[in-house]
């Protein structure tokens, strides 16, 4: 039996009539781009949301792109954000003509280090970009603060988050904009690529209307550049109308398994050992992944994969650390905690039809390994 650490065929079985039925649905509709499956998906999602306008669009890292655009980002503009994330946070900021700039995350749950962001603003800040990385919440008091007292836009990358709460507020509603993506693998995912972007306020949502639509306000006439076509397609929508209904049965079955870990390796924990993940006060974690800490990290991915497992590490490169995205800004050294977690992490099987067997299984292979490292 070969483990991974994420796997969809077991929850497909469980779906697979009604999600088929939805894409018979699309099929039949008479409709394929645009029709009724998005505008229900966008409906639902922005419902779950309290009532945020939801745009749904092509990816996440669009969903991030168009999100900028419509907070009127661009060239010349810096946005603050963090280097431990996945490499689209910082293309989509790129693309837009921006430039990143990068403050350190906290050693003890990897998030965005907020008493660093004060210091990065300049007279060209235009955005704070937090990342609710591996499925919690940034604490956002501090940036609201800040993005207040400078004129500050906030968009939240919830690409990791779906579902995921501080106290009683959910991922994508303490910005000004809220990108989720809803790749495969994602808390909230599609059999394909899908994004959405989620806004209380109603210029930017019409700004991403015509943004995801050639730059187009009614059929064939563009009203302002750049115009993209980056609409969320019907059958995912569909799929993602049908699997939102069990978003929060996902997000408990997340948990159980975390909570399985927790009891089952919490004897191992050691400073200098394995570490596992901490829930920041507040945070109501949605587990998109397990990600643990130990310093010989790469020996034991190794000695894992003779029992048949694969890890994986989110992610093994911080993306100021990538020749394709090096900045003379940011030489090695310069985000001294995210380029130290970056060489220790790795991740733990983690999805909602994880079978108890296999959990086990992982876990006493785990600890015959430690034992040994
Ligand atoms: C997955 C992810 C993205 C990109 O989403 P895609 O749908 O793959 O384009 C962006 N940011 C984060 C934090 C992600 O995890």
């Amino acid at each position: 039996m070969t483990i991974r650490v994420w796997d969809y065929l077991l929850e497909y079985g469980k779906e697979r009539e009604d999600l088929l039925a939805g894409v018979e649905q699309v099929f039949s509709s008479g409709r394929l781009v645009l029709g009724e499956s998005v505008e229900a998906f966008e409906t639902d999602f922005g419902a779950y949301h309290g009532g945020r306008l939801c745009t749904g669009v092509d990816n996440g890292t669009n969903a991030l792109k168009l999100a900028l655009e419509a907070l009127s980002v661009g060239p010349g503009d810096e946005v603050i954000t963090v280097s431990n994330t996945a490499a689209p946070t910082v293309l989509a900021i790129v693309s837009t003509g921006a430039t990143p700039v990068f403050v350190d995350v906290r050693e003890d749950d990897f998030l965005m280090d907020t008493d660093q962001v004060e210091a990065a603003i300049t007279a060209r800040t235009r955005a704070l970009l937090p990342v609710h990385l591996y499925g919690q919440c940034v604490d956002m008091a501090p940036l609201r603060g800040l993005a207040d007292r400078y004129g500050l836009k906030i968009l939240e990358d919830c690409a990791q988050a779906h579902g995921a709460r501080h106290h009683d507020q959910l991922a994508g509603t303490m910005g000004d904009a809220a990108a989720f993506s809803f790749y495969p693998t994602k808390v909230l995912g599609a059999y394909g690529d899908g994004g959405a972007v989620i806004t209380a306020d109603e210029d930017v949502q019409r700004n991403l209307r015509q943004l995801r639509y050639y730059g187009m306000d009614t059929a064939y006439y563009v009203v302002r550049v750049p115009g993209h076509n980056s609409r969320l397609d019907e059958v995912q929508a569909e799929i993602l109308r049908r699997k939102l209904r069990r978003l929060d049965e996902y997000v408990e079955r997340r948990n159980a398994v975390a909570r399985r870990y927790e009891e089952q390796l919490a004897d191992l924990s050691a400073p200098d050992g394995l570490r596992l993940p901490a829930t920041a006060p507040g945070n109501r974690h949605v587990y998109y992944v397990y990600v643990v800490r130990h310093p010989r990290r790469d020996a034991v991915l190794e000695a894992l994969k003779e029992h048949d497992i694969f890890l994986n590490i989110s992610y093994p490169w911080p993306v100021h650390t990538m020749s394709g995205l090096a900045d003379p800004k940011y030489p090695a050294g310069s985000l001294p905690v995210t380029e130290k977690v970056a060489g220790e992490i790795f991740s733990l099987p983690m999805y909602p039809s994880l079978p108890e067997s296999v959990q086990e299984h992982t876990i006493a292979a785990l600890r015959e390994v430690l034992a040994a490292v």
